[in-house]
């Protein structure tokens, strides 16, 4: 029996079965964009670990700042007492977000939306949410209540908090041109918030959907969806989990249609692979009271100190250029796959999607890059996605789109 057969043999005895593997992927080591398995055999990263190790594997300026911070302190209680490297991170985070002045630390995506949701409805003291067919916003109840991407993950947990869904724009699923996909769905929206009128407290939007399939909507809607919130006195809460911290080119892929949000949530990246999240909004909006939310290990010192590593490392690297320039070289060359198989191509930097003909054609898609050494994620009901480390080369890009070549 190989080493990955054992584990995963071990772990079906222990792990709870909810978890959602698709591919029988045990990882052993990484480095850069490159990854081992536990017997040894190599693939080239294009999941960064589900868009986190955007700063790539083993980063040392990660193992650094973690071995400095351990010597002083791992925990020090931030709900409850003050220090520094909290505090460090925090400026550094709106350094790179101009017009926010507050920050709320936590340890994961949920939990970043979830405190996005209590400050909305804390602030607006309004009761309805609206968020978007196709959504993946997490799994505690709040955050769920929101997420739409697939029946498995609501099933049997309602009932929810009171959240309406709406039509996120998918051109090529509701077979229509982009424009006229925007329109349509802006109609749909106002039609929603008009129910609610003076009841609505937040639209909660991912600025490209990522779990529903890496769906790019149309610049026109999400200015509308700005545009909407300001008129029906909407907060627009901005999941940046999966889409932020530069994988599109911007620190926020909001930025990318022109629009600035109310309160951004942000995780994964951030923390250069150690839990890390954030809930950032203006001194104006933020002004919830003392004990209205906190937690225990948001601001842990090991967190932390490997944020501002990480961002500062992404600014230095310049990832976000990188993030753009490779990102066209992989849609050119998803382009001239197009055909029968690959049905549709679409993202923005490193944060692409393809879509294939069927979900079996998909999923064989997956298994068969696997066997051939390369790592890729599904999304949606027939995409694959591409979210690779930032700093992928394109030498590295290249080889990934010649063994997906080599599946088709
Ligand atoms: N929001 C978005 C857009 C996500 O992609 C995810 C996770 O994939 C989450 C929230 C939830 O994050 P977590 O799994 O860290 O709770």
């Amino acid at each position: 029996m190989s080493k990955s057969s054992d584990i995963i043999a071990r772990d079906g005895k222990v792990s709870s079965p909810s978890l959602t593997r698709e591919l029988p992927f045990v990882f052993r080591k990484g480095h850069g964009c490159h990854v081992w398995d536990a017997d040894g055999k190599h693939y080239l990263d294009f999941t960064a670990c589900i868009a986190v190790n955007s700063i790539g594997h083993d980063n040392p300026v990660i193992r650094k700042a973690i071995l400095r911070q351990i010597k002083d302190g791992i925990h020090c209680a931030f709900s409850d007492f003050y220090a520094e490297t909290p505090v460090r991170l925090a400026e550094k985070l709106l350094e790179f977000m101009p017009g926010f002045q507050k920050v709320f630390l936590c340890n994961s995506g949920t939990e970043s939306v979830e405190a996005a949701y209590k400050l909305a409805r804390w602030h607006s003291d309004r009761t309805w949410t609206i968020a978007f067919q196709g959504a993946f916003h997490g799994r505690t109840m709040g955050a769920l209540s929101m997420t739409n991407s697939r029946a498995v993950q609501r099933e049997r947990f309602g009932p929810f908090l009171p959240v309406v869904h709406t039509p996120y724009p998918y051109p090529y699923r509701m077979k229509m041109e982009p424009e006229e996909c925007s329109q349509h769905c802006l109609g749909l929206l106002e039609e929603r918030m008009n129910a609610m009128r003076d009841d609505l407290s937040a639209v909660f939007m991912e600025p490209v959907q990522g779990e529903g399939g890496y769906i790019v909507p149309p610049e026109s809607f999400v200015k509308g969806v700005r545009k909407l919130c300001s008129e029906y006195g909407a907060l627009l809460c901005d999941d940046e989990v999966q889409a932020g911290c530069f994988r599109t080119g911007k620190f926020l892929a909001m930025e990318n249609f022109g629009v600035k949000p109310d309160i951004v949530s942000l995780s994964k990246a951030i923390g250069g692979g150690i839990p890390l999240g954030a809930m950032v909004s203006t001194d104006a909006i933020m002004d919830w009271p003392k004990g209205a939310h906190a937690n225990t290990f948001g601001g842990n010192l090991l967190a932390c100190a490997g944020g501002i590593a990480a961002l500062d490392f992404m600014r230095q690297k310049k990832l976000g250029e990188n993030a753009i320039r490779v990102g066209k070289i992989i849609l050119k060359g998803l382009e001239s796959m197009k055909g029968d198989r690959i049905v549709d191509v679409r993202g923005i930097g490193l944060m692409i999607g393809f879509e294939l003909c069927t979900p079996a054609e998909r999923n064989r898609v997956l298994l068969q890059a696997m066997k051939k050494g390369l790592l890729l994620l599904p999304a949606g009901d027939a995409s694959v996605r591409i979210c690779p480390p930032l700093t992928l080369t394109r030498g590295e890009a290249l080889k990934g789109l010649e063994i997906l070549e080599g599946c088709l």
